[in-house]
């Protein structure tokens, strides 16, 4: 994918680190809020605790849940969702890529029990 692809290299591993960890059983709740059922996409937290969304007023009991952008809820969902050959076909700004990596990143230390650093060589890419 890093070959044929004119993707943003950090998008491609965002995504590959998600879906993997959906895949091997650890898919994150993300088309609601897990307490209540809440769809607002536009006031969503990600709880470590809950592994997955907590809307504004589920998400004040959770100290620990990182507030996410309507666009970062809206990209994780359709990452954890999407069709595999429509997986690479959406385009996110630097700062859900951002928020992304904040979230997978933590998720799957949190998941894997260990740091996982294999994909680091993306960062010395230049893009
Ligand atoms: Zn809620």
């Amino acid at each position: 994918m890093l070959s044929k692809t004119d993707k943003s290299p950090l998008q491609i591993v965002r995504i590959f680190e998600l879906r993997l960890l959906s895949m091997i059983g650890y898919a994150p709740w993300v088309s609601s809020c897990t307490e209540c059922g809440s769809t607002v996409f536009d006031s969503m937290c990600f709880s470590f605790l809950k592994c997955g969304f907590l809307c504004t007023k589920c998400g004040e009991k959770d100290k620990g849940a990182l507030r996410i952008s309507e666009g970062a809820a809206k990209a994780l969902n359709y990452i954890v969702h999407s069709k595999m050959n429509a997986l690479f076909s959406f385009e996110v700004s630097g700062n859900v890529l951002e928020e992304l990596g904040r979230v997978s990143q933590r998720y799957m230390r949190d998941r894997l029990e260990k740091n996982y650093n294999k994909l680091d060589f993306i960062k010395t890419l230049t893009v």
